[in-house]
């Protein structure tokens, strides 16, 4: 019998990770990718000898203990990268000669939250024991929870029940709630922010989070997050698959309500027996298969959940060193002068990103730097579409502002700026298509959090959906996640044993 075929929209990490696992399993794959390069988000580019980062802070599984590593592994993405563990996770300068720092380290981390937060002993022993129970935990990954059956349910509730009361305890309480339990200033005005993450997130998810890092299983890969993505396509067309780049789909070919093929926005058809988008979910619903299969719960996701924050990224190329900057993921501090960056959003301190970890990223004696700031999605696609002019002078605008507010906080910037880039969510639209400008899909809210959405539509058939769109949190480990978990469901429904290997 010949082996199916299965055509995959999308050459994110979501749809390389399926196109691996699928032809490790005697599919057929074909992706296409709108963009000439793999990645989708999980991105770089170059610009005068200079590499900007668009992705990786940590890469979840990065420890060869989590199961996750095995995944990555089998995509060929990490075997050969040497990983950092940064020291801290976030440094926070909070004026008056005073700071904070996010260490990775659980039991600095606790003496740090504890000589802030003097009058809540109790509140941060019980944070950190809850980050010490995940530590001891092992989270399955390497089977679909799709297909999990009693057995491996009583087994995972057997061997991690500390983990399951932490998150049962934890995934109702968003941060900002957590925030206001604290009775020290520092901690009940600022927590949220020294961990940099949106406040109507779980406190379960930055516990998650810092628990990993603790176990130094949350690291970067050098090389950066292009270099991981391409790694991930040498594996996919080492196994035989075939990318198509330059190739946007258009239409999903529908015929009698089954999936049938795509076509490109240059009028050519291609077709399969299966189609997998793994590309933006709300343009595959309501443009690829114009809306005619939703129902009313899809449609609430697109209504209803939030998104992670659109963003703005600065990127510099600066000709010196930052060898005495501590070893940090980001460092926020505050600025003198305030930084307006649309007309809704104006900030009073920056995160910045200094790669002075990563001498892959800049020439030598150089130094790559990035800033990722919140912003206005209509604005930036609006200004771009109505006023290009205007467009780039305010991307200009704002990088200057950036630049000098850097030479400001560390001397020697505003005269070796080698080169600047400026990426607003319109950018992030015209490379990845992504619905919003969002990042990263939809925030794992307290009511989104560990939410199972629908991985197929109503009446379509040979149609499936996987990535950050159908997974609040959406993030690589989703991505590598869920190519693995939609080749074993195929595979079941084959009746074929699901296999995988390494290189
Ligand atoms: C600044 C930043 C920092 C981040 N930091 C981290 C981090 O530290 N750790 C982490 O785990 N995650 C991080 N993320 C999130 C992570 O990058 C994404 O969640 C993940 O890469 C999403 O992968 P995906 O394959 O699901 O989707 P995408 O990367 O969006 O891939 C979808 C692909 O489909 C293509 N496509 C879309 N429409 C079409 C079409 N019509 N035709 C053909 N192709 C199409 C796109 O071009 C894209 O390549 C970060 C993201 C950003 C931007």
């Amino acid at each position: 019998m010949d082996n199916k075929k299965v055509i995959i929209i999308g050459g994110g990490i979501a749809g390389l990770s399926a196109g691996c696992y699928l032809q490790m399993n005697g599919y057929d794959t074909e992706i296409f990718e709108l963009h000439n390069i793999p990645g989708g988000l999980c991105t770089g580019w170059k610009r005068k000898g200079y590499t900007f980062d668009g992705c990786i802070h940590w890469l979840c599984g990065s420890n060869p203990k989590d199961e996750l590593y095995t995944i990555w592994e089998e995509l060929g993405a990490i075997q050969d990268k040497k990983i950092v563990n940064h020291e801290i996770y976030i440094g926070t300068d909070l004026g008056n000669g005073k700071s904070f720092s996010a260490y990775t380290d659980v039991d600095k981390l606790r003496l740090e939250l504890l000589k802030f937060g003097s009058d809540d002993k109790a509140l941060i022993e019980d944070f950190i024991d809850g980050i010490n129970i995940v530590r001891k935990s092992n989270m399955p990954v390497l089977k679909s929870p799709d297909l999990y059956n009693m057995f491996d349910g009583l087994k995972f509730l057997s061997k991690e029940l500390p983990l399951i009361r932490l998150m049962n305890k934890w995934k109702k309480v968003s941060l900002a709630d957590f925030q206001r339990k604290f009775k020290s200033s520092i901690l009940n005005q600022n927590f949220v922010q020294l961990f940099g993450m949106p406040d109507d997130m779980p406190v379960f998810a930055l516990i998650y989070t810092l628990a990993l890092l603790g176990n130094k299983d949350a690291g970067y890969p050098i090389g950066g997050s292009l270099d991981f993505a391409k790694s991930i396509e040498k594996r996919y067309t080492s196994l035989g698959g075939k990318v198509n780049y330059d190739s946007r789909v258009e239409k999903i070919i529908v015929e009698n309500n089954n999936a049938k093929g795509i076509r490109l926005n240059n009028g050519k058809e291609y077709f399969s027996d299966i189609v997998i988008s793994a590309a933006d979910g709300h343009y595959t619903i309501y443009n690829m298969l114009d809306g005619k299969y939703i129902d009313e719960e899809i449609a609430g996701y697109y209504k209803n959940f939030p998104l992670f924050s659109p963003i703005i990224q600065i990127s510099l190329g600066v000709a010196r060193e930052f060898n005495d900057i501590p070893d940090t993921i980001t460092t926020y501090f505050s600025l003198d002068e305030p930084i307006i960056i649309d007309p809704k959003n104006t900030i009073n301190t920056l995160g910045i990103k200094i790669f002075n970890y990563d001498p892959t990223l800049a020439p030598e004696g150089k130094t790559s730097i990035a800033t990722v700031i919140n912003t206005d999605y209509e604005y930036w696609v609006n200004l771009k579409k109505d006023n290009p002019q205007k467009y780039s002078e305010e991307k200009d605008r704002i990088a200057m502002s950036v630049i000098k507010a850097l030479d400001k906080k560390y001397g020697n910037i505003n005269d070796n700026v080698d080169v600047y880039d400026v990426a607003t969510p319109d950018t992030f639209v015209r490379y990845t298509n992504n619905w919003m400008g969002s990042f990263e899909g939809f925030i794992p809210t307290v009511d989104t959090f560990g939410k199972k959405l629908k991985k197929t539509l109503p009446g379509l058939d040979n149609f499936y959906m996987i990535g950050q769109w159908v997974q609040p949190g959406g993030g690589l480990p989703t991505g590598g996640m869920h190519g693995r978990y939609i080749t074993q469901l195929l595979c079941k429904k084959d009746g074929k044993e699901f296999r995988s290997t390494k290189e």
